[in-house]
Formats: C-alpha cells, structure tokens, sequence
C-alpha cells in the first residue's frame, strides 16, 4: 500500500510503492491482483525506471549533471525520464514516431524535455538512429536505450518486485505482465527465481506482435493499436529471455478495448489498453490455475496496471470500441 503520509521533499520520493489492488474478474480461488502504476508522479510504471536507471548513471559517471538523456519512446518512459531528470539536473531530449499519442508528447515538453518527432512509417528503428545522432552532436550525452539496458530490468527486480512479494508475504503464483521491452517481466521474474519461488511468468502482447518468433514460433506480423506492448521485430530487443517465460498470450485489438471498458465500468479502474491486455491473461492464468493446467506455487496471480486510459482519450479508446460493437 501507499504508505506516503509524512511530508516529502521531492516528487522522485513518490515513484514507486503503488497500491496493489484486486481485479474482481477472476476467480475467487485465484484472486488477481493489479499493481496500479497510475499512482506514480508521471502516471506510469515507467517512472520507476526513469529513477532508477538515471540514478544509477549518475552514480556511475555514465552521465553527468548538467548532461543530456536522450531516448528513442513512445512516450511513457519519455515522461518517467522527464520526470527524473528535471529533479536530478540532467537536460532530456526524447525521438519520438509522430503515430504515437499526442497526450505523452505534451506531458514530456510540459516537463520540459525536448521531443523530435520522427516519420511514423520508419518506425521504431529510425527513433533509435536519431537518438544516436543526437548523442553525437553533444558532449555528455547519454542514449540510456530501454531495449537493452539491463538497468530496465533492474528497476522492477528493485522496486516493483519486493512491493509485490512484501504486499503478498512472498505467496506470488504467477506474475503477468506485457512485453514492451520486457523490463517489467524480466525484472520480476529474476527477483521471483532469488527468493526461490518457481513463480510461474507470462507474457502479454496484442496479435500482430512478434514476440513468438523468440519460440520459434510463425507469427503473423500485423498493426495493433494497444500501446506499449508488443514488438514488430524481436532482434531489437535484448532483455527478454524466453528461457524465463513459461508462457506467452497474446490478445486481439477488440478483446483488449472490450476489457479496458469493463475495467472502467464494472471496476473502477481508468487504465489503458496494456493493461487491459495484462487483466485478460491474468485472469485466465488464474483460471488455469484453479483448474490445474498449469503449476504454481501459490493460488495468487499479479498482474501490472502500466498507464491510463487518460493519456489516451484523443485516440477515442474506448468511443472505438463501442464502434466495434456496433
Ligand atoms: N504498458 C505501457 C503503457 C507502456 O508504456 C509500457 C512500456 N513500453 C509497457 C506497458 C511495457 O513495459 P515494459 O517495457 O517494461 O515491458
């Protein structure tokens, strides 16, 4: 739970120790239960590793104060950045495909990071050029790179992880999360292996993504409009392990706009299409698990809530899915 009563002298203190809340969808043997990132002072779970790894390259000298992070994102680990660095006297500048949501782009410049935009149709893979040619141009700038920086992962196995495992005395069946670039998921999952839990992890991702190709699997690259999640090609990212995943589900458009609905309406929950993907397949986890298809220490699943539906209202996520219910 929140335990920020006291008065605090920095927003920075705020990141993390987010509450932990029931999905009320699954069953009652199997509870689920969501971290809500929403909580956090850039809205997102990627505040966490906006501190943390900032922190860390400030302490390793990797940069300096007074020195650029540049970062090649979608927008949430912009913000999280934004957020760090305007604390910790680092300048952030973010590259940023023009597709993604003009809600994030706003809140970065509000936080007064500079975003380049880059053609939607080069993709991901042109974001992360720019971004290095960026870094070239200035003296201590820093390309910090979430899709291969093991300090991604090092947030959640330090932060995230131990909230969850303390919140539940360590009884954690299951742990779900999307894979964006799988710093969630591979942090929770090594810090579930060192306290000796063989804690059952599953990935996420929307049918399109290609995150089977790491199983060998043939999948069928396509468009998506969840955000956050998901890959078109599995070569760019160098943090998930599929010798740590026991499973991989994968979710359409549809399904995860009708689960983001059913969040707000039946549960309260304000929160974006990731992590109405990540409510779907914990809950079916859970189900498989009172069911006994699969084995998990403990009858408990946990799940992620990354963002808010908020930050995407522009893009009328949920007025869609009334268009596709007809
Ligand atoms: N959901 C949202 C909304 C995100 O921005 C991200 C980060 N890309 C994720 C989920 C996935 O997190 P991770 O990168 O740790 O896999």
């Amino acid at each position: 739970m929140t335990t920020h009563r006291e008065p605090l002298d920095s927003v920075l203190e705020t990141v993390g120790e987010t509450p932990l809340v029931r999905v009320h969808a699954s069953p009652d043997e199997v509870p689920v239960y969501a971290k809500l990132e929403t909580f956090n002072p850039g809205a997102s779970v990627k505040d966490r590793i906006g501190k943390h790894m900032l922190e860390r390259m400030l302490e390793d000298g990797t940069v300096s104060p007074g020195g650029t992070v540049i970062e090649p994102t979608a927008g949430n680990t912009g913000i999280g950045f934004a957020v760090a660095a305007g604390q910790l006297d680092v300048d952030a500048v973010f590259v940023v495909p023009e597709r993604f949501s003009v809600e994030k782009q706003q809140l970065m410049r509000a936080l007064g990071a500079e975003v380049v935009n880059t053609p939607s149709e080069d993709g991901m893979s042109r974001a992360i050029e720019r971004a290095h040619e960026l870094a070239e141009e200035l003296d201590d700038a820093v390309v910090p790179q979430q899709f291969r920086n093991p300090l991604n992962a090092e947030s959640h196995y330090a932060t995230t992880a131990p909230e969850v495992f303390d919140a539940l005395d360590g009884e954690v069946g299951a742990i779900v999360a999307g894979m964006g670039t799988g710093g969630t998921l591979m942090g929770m999952a090594d810090y579930a292996r060192e306290q000796g839990v063989d804690t059952r992890i599953v990935g996420v991702q929307p049918a399109g993504s290609t995150y089977g190709d790491l199983f060998g699997e043939e999948t069928e690259e396509g468009e998506y409009k969840t955000e956050g999640i998901g890959t078109h090609d599995v070569s760019t990212n160098e943090l998930v392990d599929p010798e740590k995943l026991d499973d991989l589900k994968t979710f359409s458009d549809e399904a995860i706009h009708g689960e983001m609905a059913r969040l707000a309406r039946e549960e309260g929950q304000l929160v974006a299409s990731s992590a109405a993907a990540n409510s779907l397949a914990a809950v079916e986890v859970a189900a498989e698990i009172r069911d006994g298809d699969v084995d998990a220490p403990h009858d408990t699943v946990v799940t992620v809530f990354c963002d808010s539906s908020e930050r995407y209202l522009s893009k009328g996520v949920y007025r869609e899915f009334a268009e596709w219910q007809g």
